[in-house]
């Protein structure tokens, strides 16, 4: 067998699961120990400090300059003492990972003398070289400065021995150069919005937060064999794998320590997660072979953001040592389910309100019905904008294929929900009132709502913004993703939407009409308005395809194409009267989005290419001349005459070898060259369209012959391992 293959198939079957460190058996003794909280602040602050501090987080004000060296000296014996040695800013740059850059706490003062130093300065700014880290053309690359800045709205933390403080990541010139700034200032725009929405309904509201729960899909792999594939090393997925057929027996024979491998892995997991104050709850009920989520408790957006991005690193660290790799890329294999990241989200009030709760007075209804008919009309106006959020390459190989959402953004709601909007639909008009009566039937229409759809009863899986119950759930946001674009952009659409709201009903009531009557017009308006977006069937099936056409729905399936709608000047007023991202900014992001997504397709052809010429047609070549010697001999036994009889079969095998070698040489040189033209290109988004449209419709034709060498080759000299490896049973 091929040296490579075989020896990780040995490494995985001497496997044993590792041990578990427990810091206690209960979780409330360590949930949250490595987290600088409200707790510890109160703990290691003067009592002032900490109230200026719960203050600006609260207001979303700045730390006074003059106590952040206070705040800092405590962030500092707290880290010390849970031995720390080390500080670093921890920022989310547009790479999509996470950045740092550690400093030592201690410094020389003079010969023998050091100290442990941490001040105001070091917490508030730094400047990590940050000259490799996208920009878009915002920093030149002489002037490569850019600095992060301490974001106290989310708590440090504590890995290994460093104290990591959240911050955001900007140019010298101001502008933003990560996800969390303009997730920060979405927030805050529909914090305003609701807030001033609210004051229909209940005047003591002066806060509204969103909340996210994401739910997180990922793979597991054992490392030897992750090694042993180029492609999953240097792309995440794999280019080439026969899929195995459905229902085959997997041999369980190499894998049978897996299991409990793997919840080994997963108990780890939740206990280094725990310490960080992420709640969450891993889950082993995987759709796809060796395929498992990990969802938190939903919590405050813009820590749910942190929270998922430090998963991923954890994830990444806990899994090594378990001898596992784990794959967050959204299409690790071909026919086999892909991963996404649920972004469950909801908008919450000071006074404990959940807006999207229907609840079971005929006020909050009718708050209810404001937010969530809103959201619907928002994801209408906004549907481009939200399917551009999640517009990345690793998602670009799932959506659409057959077990997720499509690219065409619709909302579900069920048919409860729908029952009630309809019925707003027949009983409001815009011109006359409605009488006491009416009113109270319409807002108590949906008292019973929130069970049954929590009940489990009424949900569409296939809906890629789906209302469940009490928030939206938006499903076509991939795994590898920071969930602060897609968060950016429903907050940010969203608070748009209130204000426009609260214009037309202020309009209204300046008419003369009651203030009930002018909601229930314009939301009757944004009923019929949106209606398009709403699609009760199945999102999967190729009726709906044509069905969203017939509606003008559009079904952008290419990445890069479905970034344009970030050149519509709608978009750049959106954003500029949101506050959120200027004309430069959002300029910069979609130049980056264009790069990221051309140099990952184009490291993918690559390794296509590599694998294909430097390890299948050798070895197809191989096992040919086995077959070729076998023909020689047989025709040495039987003769000229009758030698084709009994050789049939491996006379048509060496033909079809040498045509897939040659399907496989010939479009490997044809896609170099398609790529060298490629990249000589002008624009970032020319490049990428072409790599879309020109490179990758190489990656299906490559892969159909490889994939078909897989099935004749002699199992034994197949190089890489296959499918039913690398997704072994539980
Ligand atoms: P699914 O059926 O899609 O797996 P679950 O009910 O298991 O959904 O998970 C729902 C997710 O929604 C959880 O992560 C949960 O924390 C989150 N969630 C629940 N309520 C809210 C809310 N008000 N805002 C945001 N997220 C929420
Ligand atoms: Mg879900």
């Amino acid at each position: 067998m091929s040296t490579v293959r075989f020896k990780a198939l040995e490494a995985v079957m001497s496997r044993a699961p590792k041990e578990v460190n427990y810091p206690s058996a209960k979780v409330s003794d360590y949930f949250g120990s490595h987290v600088f909280d409200r707790n510890a602040m109160n703990q290691y602050m003067p009592k002032d400090v900490f109230k200026a501090v719960i203050n600006s987080i609260e207001t979303g004000t700045r730390v006074e300059r003059k106590i952040t060296d206070l705040v800092a000296a405590s962030m500092k014996s707290w880290a010390m003492e849970k031995g720390c040695t080390h500080y670093t800013h921890w920022f989310q740059p547009l790479t999509g990972t996470t950045a740092e850059k550690h400093d030592a706490f201690f410094e020389p003062l003079s010969d023998n003398l050091v100290v442990e130093r941490f001040d105001g300065n070091q917490l508030v700014q730094q400047e990590p070289d940050a000259s490799s880290l996208p920009n878009g053309g915002i920093r030149n690359t002489f002037e490569a400065r850019g600095y992060t800045a301490w974001d106290p709205s989310s708590p440090a933390f504590i890995i290994g021995k460093t104290l990591c403080i959240p911050t955001i990541f900007i140019s010298y010139t101001g502008e933003s150069l990560d996800y969390k700034m303009p997730l920060l200032k979405a927030l805050n725009a529909v914090d305003k919005a609701a807030v001033h929405v609210n004051q229909y309904f209940d005047k003591n509201v002066n806060k509204v937060i969103a909340t996210l729960g994401w739910e997180q899909e990922y793979f597991l792999v054992d490392s030897a064999l992750f090694y042993a594939r180029p492609d999953l090393v240097t792309t995440g997925r794999t280019v080439y794998g026969h899929t195995p057929a459905k229902g085959q027996e997997l041999e369980d024979h190499y894998f049978g320590a897996i299991p409990e491998r793997a919840s080994a892995f997963m108990r780890e997991l939740e206990v280094e997660c725990m310490k960080l104050g992420i709640p969450v709850k891993t889950r082993h009920n995987e759709v796809a072979p060796n395929q498992f989520e990990c969802a938190p408790i939903f919590e405050e957006a813009n820590l749910a953001v942190d929270h998922n991005q430090l998963l991923m690193d954890i994830m990444d660290r806990v899994a090594r040592k378990h001898d596992f790799r784990v794959l967050l890329h959204e299409k690790p294999y071909a026919g086999v389910n892909g991963s996404g990241k649920h972004n469950n989200w909801s908008l919450s009030t000071n006074t404990g309100v959940n807006l999207l709760s229907p609840g079971n007075t005929p006020k909050s209804n009718l708050r209810f019905l404001t937010f969530f008919i809103n959201t619907i009309k928002a994801v209408h106006e906004y549907a481009d904008l939200l399917r551009s959020s999640i517009a990345t390459p690793g998602n670009e190989h799932r959506l659409g294929a057959n077990e997720a959402p499509p690219a065409i953004i619709s909302v579900f709601i069920g048919s409860q929900l729908t029952k009630v909007l309809n019925h707003i639909e027949d009983k409001v008009s815009e011109n006359k009132a409605l009488s006491a009566d009416e009113k109270t039937e319409l807002k108590l229409n949906i008292g019973k709502i929130p069970e049954l759809l929590l009940d489990n009863t009424d949900r569409n899986r296939t809906s890629p913004f789906a209302f469940t119950g009490n928030k939206f759930e938006f499903r076509a946001v991939g795994s590898t993703a920071n969930c602060a674009n897609a968060m950016t952009v429903i907050n940010t659409i969203v608070a748009k939407q209130l204000i426009d709201f609260k214009t037309d009903v202020d309009e209204l009531i300046s008419k003369g009409d009651k203030k009930d009557d002018a909601i229930f017009k314009i939301l009757r308006r944004y009923v019929v308005e949106s209606k398009k977006i709403r699609f009760e069937g199945n999102g999967y099936g190729d009726e709906w395809l044509k069905e969203a056409e017939n509606r003008g729905l559009k079904n952008i399936t290419s990445a890069p194409h479905a970034l344009d709608v970030l050149k519509e000047k709608r978009i750049a007023e959106l954003y500029e009267s949101q506050e959120v991202l200027t004309h430069r900014e959002l300029e910069a992001r979609h130049e980056i989005a264009l790069d990221n997504y051309t140099t990952m397709i184009r490291i993918e052809s690559r390794v296509m290419g590599d694998l294909a010429i430097n390890h299948i047609v050798p070895v197809a070549i191989r096992y040919q001349n086995i077959l070729i010697n076998n023909v020689k001999g047989l025709k040495a036994i039987f003769g000229e005459a009758d030698y084709k009889k009994s050789a049939k079969n491996q006379l048509e095998m060496i033909t079809n070898i040498s045509t897939h070698i040659q399907i496989i040489t010939e479009n490997s040189e044809l896609m170099r060259v398609e790529r060298r033209r490629i990249n000589n290109l002008l624009t970032a988004e020319e490049r990428a369209k072409e790599y879309s449209l020109k490179v990758k419709p190489y990656f299906d034709i490559i892969r159909k012959s490889v994939d078909k060498l897989e099935l004749m080759v002699d199992d034994e000299m197949w190089p890489l391992p296959k499918y039913r490896e690398l997704l072994f049973t539980k």
